[in-house]
């Protein structure tokens, strides 16, 4: 997780905590008197996490479906995803790189990306033979999904070929609070390399969009 801290700026919104004044959470004029009670409530033990409820973010995403099926496992978040049952599924799919590929040598510690046991190590030429085999495999998808479409069958089970490497597009949102406790589980080390990407997007996001919170975050107990 890159947590690094910026000054502050804000210019919109604010939220209300319970029996106080309105702090100006995020987004707005900075008031010292604000941060003093934005670091109060966010360190509070327990928590005063509520008021953290009240920002929110709706992001657009465009994502291998591979993603998506961990993505939406956090069930607190609103999705609103493509549906490849109005239009085609556009071409285009995800094909890891050779370091991508090559780190599964690394991962000794995280049985989650590893190979299986006793396989032989993974060598750079594997990595180009899969790259391949797996352009093989997507050219034959789309010819599969392209041919059935032409031929009339019905859009929702052309694309029955299409694999997780696919890239889909949605849209979701959750508030401050719940976008903060799905980083530190998906910007973790211990979670797929692909997810950790799109949770360090969000992590700069947040940063430009709620720098205080995001210090408080990066030094702090909500989300972690
Ligand atoms: C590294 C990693 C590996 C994973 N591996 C697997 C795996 O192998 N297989 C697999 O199936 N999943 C796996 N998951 C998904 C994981 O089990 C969670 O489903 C996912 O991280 C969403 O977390 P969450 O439930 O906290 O989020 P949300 O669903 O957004 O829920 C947020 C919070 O709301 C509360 N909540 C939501 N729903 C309920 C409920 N029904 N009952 C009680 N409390 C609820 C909980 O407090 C929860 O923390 C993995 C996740 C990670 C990060």
């Amino acid at each position: 997780m890159e947590c690094e801290n910026k000054p502050a700026y804000c210019n919109r919104g604010s939220i209300q905590a319970p029996g106080e004044r309105c702090v100006n959470v995020e987004m707005v004029e900075v008031h010292p008197g604000d941060q003093k009670l934005l670091a109060y409530l966010y360190n509070a033990k327990p928590p005063h996490a509520t008021p953290f409820e009240f920002a929110g973010m709706v992001i657009e995403v465009q994502a291998p479906i591979m993603v998506y099926r961990e993505w939406h496992r956090h069930r607190t978040q609103s999705y609103n995803e493509m549906s490849g049952r109005y239009a085609p599924i556009p071409d285009i799919n995800y094909l890891p790189t050779y370091d991508r590929l090559l780190q599964v040598n690394e991962q000794k510690k995280n049985k989650q990306a590893g190979a299986i046991k006793d396989a032989p190590p993974f060598t750079s030429e594997d990595a180009g033979e899969f790259i391949e085999d797996l352009n093989i495999l997507y050219n034959m998808e789309e010819a599969f999904y392209q041919r059935w479409l032409t031929r009339g069958a019905a859009k929702e089970l052309a694309r029955l070929p299409v694999g997780v490497g696919r890239y889909s597009r949605m849209r979701a949102s959750t508030n401050l609070r719940n976008w903060l406790a799905f980083l530190t589980l998906r910007a973790d080390p211990a979670a797929a390399w692909e997810i950790q990407q799109f949770a360090h997007a969000i992590g700069k996001i947040i940063e430009a969009k709620f720098p205080r919170t995001w210090k408080l975050y990066c030094e702090g107990r909500i989300g972690k």
